[in-house]
């Protein structure tokens, strides 16, 4: 029975290997493997970075020639703070993040990280630089804990502690049976779109970088989880020059400055309160926005209380 089952163990280990490879492979091709026209030019030095201050200089894009996405849009990120963009879907919000990191090159004008095009820079040294907490997070099949330090590989227990209390998923962490143990993905514990994200801000908050893009998740939370991932944001994004992809407004209120994308093209911009004031597109947003929000507390309240 022995001689039957050691191969079958064996086959069962390779493919246990495969598929984590797989993920791991999978994961690698999405974040570095978009555009592999996208290449470093031979005299590429890497970033040198300062603030960072982000640069968008008149900048145009099109994926398709026939058919332009941005048409102009300028915008500075001074070092340390953060800007919002929001606006409808199709906008070109997330197209402004993949050119941050240079999975496509701009059609006109240019991007600038303190002072250097990014078309002059080491793709290596631009993504190490930038963070991303993406909309939906893939975890690998492996524990939590592992998840947490993929940001830094090799961090200590502590610090990969210290990044999941900051994000506001240590407690859910602790109250597991197995802790940091606990395997998480496909064949393990599955999370919540709130948990999963938390966990990536975790890994994001130990990774360090000095540029961060938040991409939110557009489907709707809960006040409690909402309320949650925003503490874990303000953490992660403290101190950090900081572009967020706005899709639900009320992580916007706080922005240093928001861009209200139309059209591939910015249509208004400004703090809040003065955006509200112009009673334009942003204040039509943000009153819908507001009256859905109200509409389903009052549904979770009668809920709650027949
Ligand atoms: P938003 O984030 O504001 O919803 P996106 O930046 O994702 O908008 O998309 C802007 C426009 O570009 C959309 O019309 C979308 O269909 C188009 N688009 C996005 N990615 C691609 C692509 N890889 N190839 C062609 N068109 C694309």
């Amino acid at each position: 029975l022995l001689q039957i089952y050691r191969p079958l163990n064996f086959i069962g280990f390779v493919y246990r290997e495969l598929r984590q490879g797989l993920t791991d492979i999978e994961e690698m091709f999405k974040l570095l493997d978009q555009n592999p026209e996208i290449e470093d030019r031979a005299d590429a030095k890497p970033l040198a970075v300062t603030g960072p201050v982000i640069r968008f200089e008149d900048v145009s894009f099109h994926y398709d020639a026939d058919r332009p996405i941005l048409k102009g849009v300028s915008f500075d990120v001074p070092a340390g703070k953060t800007v919002a963009i929001v606006g409808p879907t199709g906008a070109g919000k997330s197209t402004i993040s993949r050119l941050l990191f240079r999975f496509y090159d701009v059609t006109g004008g240019r991007i600038t990280i303190d002072g250097q095009d990014l078309r002059d820079v080491t793709q290596a040294s631009l993504r190490s630089t930038i963070g991303m907490v993406p909309q939906d997070t893939v975890l690998f099949n492996d524990t939590i804990g592992y998840n947490i330090e993929y940001g830094r590989p090799g961090a200590s227990q502590d610090e990969v502690r210290e990044a999941a209390r900051m994000a506001q998923v240590g407690s859910f962490i602790d109250a597991l049976p197995r802790g940091y143990e606990t395997p998480v993905g496909e064949r393990g514990l599955k999370l919540s779109g709130g948990e999963k994200q938390r966990v990536a801000i975790a890994r994001t908050i130990l990774k360090s970088p000095s540029i961060l893009i938040l991409d939110e998740a557009t489907s709707a939370l809960d006040t409690k989880t909402e309320r949650d991932i925003q503490q874990a944001l303000d953490e992660v994004s403290r101190n950090r020059t900081t572009v967020v992809i706005a899709h639900r407004l009320s992580t916007v209120v706080n922005a240093d400055e928001i861009l209200v994308l139309r059209d591939g093209q910015v249509a208004e911009r400004g703090n809040h309160w003065s955006l509200l004031q112009q009673e334009g597109l942003y204040a039509q947003m943000w009153n819908r926005q507001r009256e859905a929000s109200e509409a389903a507390e009052r549904l979770a309240r009668t809920q709650d209380d027949p």
